[in-house]
């Protein structure tokens, strides 16, 4: 709590998942804008990965064009790779690639900057 008894918000840590505005009794919180948070590169298998932040608000009615350019791109980069995945493709290339190439055409809903897909230590094989 602040000085003034009320709970203190930290932007830091906040993820815009948008639960407390669901969840409020009061309506103290509404939103200002709607729109999806885009992580990609994400899978699960034998060697799972974290999919990494590439856009944040990005509006309902341009999801459908934001992913033909994702796949655009995996498809470009991936071209006689085999079976390389889109986030092992993501490493391989560096996150800054895909980014800018989405950023040319999404500026408004592109991050500044990302990293890559995570890798996730299983005990698979061992
Ligand atoms: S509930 Fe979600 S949107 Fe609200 S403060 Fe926590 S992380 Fe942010």
């Amino acid at each position: 709590m602040g000085d003034d008894n009320k709970p203190v918000f930290s932007d830091a840590p906040c993820i815009w998942c948008g639960d407390c505005v669901k969840v409020c009794p009061t309506n103290a919180w509404s939103e200002a804008k709607r729109g999806y948070t885009v992580r990609i590169g994400g899978k699960w298998g034998r060697n799972p990965l974290v999919g990494s932040l590439f856009a944040t608000f990005l509006p309902e009615d341009r999801v459908v064009e934001f992913i033909a350019a994702v796949l655009e791109w995996y498809k470009l980069k991936a071209e006689g790779l085999g079976r390389i995945r889109l986030g092992d493709t993501i490493i391989k290339e560096g996150p800054q690639e895909l980014l800018g190439h989405l950023r040319n055409r999404f500026p408004e809903y592109t991050v500044a900057e990302t990293i890559a897909p995570q890798i996730i230590a299983t005990q698979i094989g061992k």
